[in-house]
């Protein structure tokens, strides 16, 4: 019942689109989207208790803001200095300049996606990385799809639908992402039996859970939690071992898909999927956009006879892989040809691999030039950090490196917001009362729009 005086006082539309503002915005956006603004305001002043001091102004003032939200893309780049480098809610890996070409070659014009070019045939997309892959890791074949869940759900539903799946109750978890395994395997059809318990599980009870209906033994790497204290869990090459004795497949969801040695190249430790290859899982499935530093897909590695089975299911056209991630997923595989290049050329791998001594040298210059530009407002130090590789790798690995630490006066809650909201949005890290920069996850060529957003930002 707040309606006193609907309609009196709010100016005509007409009138308003009169006005040089109005016939800017008629200029700009069109008759009916203007029209459609300029109604939303108007009912919202029906709606208020109170006009505002200058209607017509308030009108064009909020179709304005209203069309220009319009025209700005929802999904945008943003800058990272959170210092995790592969982090899921900014789109984990950032792809290679070889991969960005191939993926704009096969955007832009008609491809040989499907079509085996010496036989004028219908081919299989699959052709373009299955002996890139077989080669780079030393399995007999491979099959790629959307992204890894849709590889352990297909792998599931394929060979264990309707029978039993053994998994050890250590690996019963939930890696992000609404990710959680045992959703996953009763959602593809499968019994879930645990074996072991929540820190320990041996050998033993993995053999004593075999029987005529398992369909599948399965091995989840830890990838983001780590089970600390008194823990014991069998060598997976045991496992698989066990499984093969057994005739029953075995399979291992590995997450992170680190191709090279992490002792030769300089890297935090983890499993590699050669090493998951060579342990004898008939099947390893990981992700394209986690520590491989490819796009978004999933890969599964192992016997081809299972991945010809699986290729076949009306599950796997609809989990399939898109030709642009392909595309993209090819040009980072053929940089692996050459670990040199790996190392120089895939963002990822130069981020993980950044010295301290370069992050401190970095994170000085940038506190120094900030000082001037900040004024005395906030105070500006560089303190030593540790960052986490992030989405689903390396679980409790740290790179030691340094971060701008600002201490504004009236919050750092408040600045991290504003920097959110900038027209390139800045992600920061809000830690013990100030706001960390790290520059870990920045390109060089970044930092003056950081800087840029930091000045205009700053209380
Ligand atoms: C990240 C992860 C997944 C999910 O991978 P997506 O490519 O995001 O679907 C599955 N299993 C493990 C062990 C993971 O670490």
């Amino acid at each position: 019942m707040n309606q006193p005086h609907p309609g009196r006082g709010i100016p005509s539309l007409d009138l308003l689109l009169r006005t040089p503002e109005g016939l800017g915005l008629l200029e700009a956006h069109g008759r009916i989207r203007v029209l459609e603004a300029l109604r939303d305001g108007a009912s919202s002043l029906r709606r208020a208790s109170r006009l505002p001091a200058d209607p017509a102004g308030f009108l064009l003032e909020h179709a304005s803001r209203q069309l220009q939200a319009l025209n700005q893309p929802s999904l945008r780049r943003v800058l990272n200095v959170t210092g995790v480098i592969l982090h899921t809610n900014l789109g984990r890996s950032i792809l290679a300049p070889v991969a960005l070409e191939a993926l704009q070659e096969a955007a832009s014009g008609p491809t040989n996606l499907e079509l085996d070019l010496e036989q004028g045939r219908r081919g299989s997309r699959q052709v373009h990385v299955r002996d890139l892959l077989a080669l780079l890791t030393g399995a007999p074949s491979a099959l790629v799809v959307n992204n890894c869940a849709a590889a352990v759900m297909l792998t599931v539903a394929t060979l264990a639908r309707n029978r039993e799946v053994v998994v050890s109750r250590g690996e019963m978890v939930e890696i992000g992402d609404s990710f959680r395994l045992p959703e996953i395997l009763s959602h593809a059809g499968a019994r879930l039996v645990e074996v072991g318990t929540t820190n320990r599980t041996r050998l033993e009870d993995y053999r004593a859970a075999l029987g005529p209906d398992t369909g599948l033994v399965m091995v989840s790497h830890p990838s983001n939690y780590r089970i600390e204290g008194f823990t014991e869990s069998p060598d997976p090459i045991r496992v698989a071992a066990l499984a093969r004795e057994h005739t029953i497949p075995s399979f291992l969801d590995l997450g992170s898909g680190l191709l090279l040695d992490p002792a030769e190249h300089g890297l935090p430790n983890e499993p590699t999927v050669p090493d998951a290859v060579a342990a004898g899982f008939d099947l390893v499935a990981f992700s394209g956009d986690k520590l491989l530093g490819g796009p978004q897909a999933g890969i599964l590695l192992g016997r081809a006879d299972l991945l010809r089975t699986m290729s076949q299911t009306p599950l796997a056209r609809a989990v399939r892989i898109g030709k642009l991630p392909l595309a993209a997923l090819e040009a980072t595989l053929r940089l692996y040809l050459d670990p040199r290049r790996v190392l120089e050329e895939l963002p990822t791998m130069v981020a993980l691999r950044l010295s301290a001594e370069s992050l401190r040298k970095r994170a000085e210059t940038l506190a120094d030039d900030l000082r001037d530009r900040l004024g005395g407002r906030v105070q500006v130090e560089v303190v030593s950090s540790r960052s986490t590789p992030g989405g689903g790798g390396m679980p409790g690995a740290e790179l030691s490196g340094w971060c701008v630490r600002l201490v504004p006066p009236d919050g750092e809650q408040a600045w991290a917001e504003r920097l959110r909201r900038e027209p390139i949005p800045v992600l920061a890290t809000c830690r013990k009362g100030g706001l960390h920069l790290d520059l870990r996850t920045l390109p060089s060529e970044d930092e003056p729009e950081l800087i840029r957003a930091l000045e205009s930002t700053a209380p």
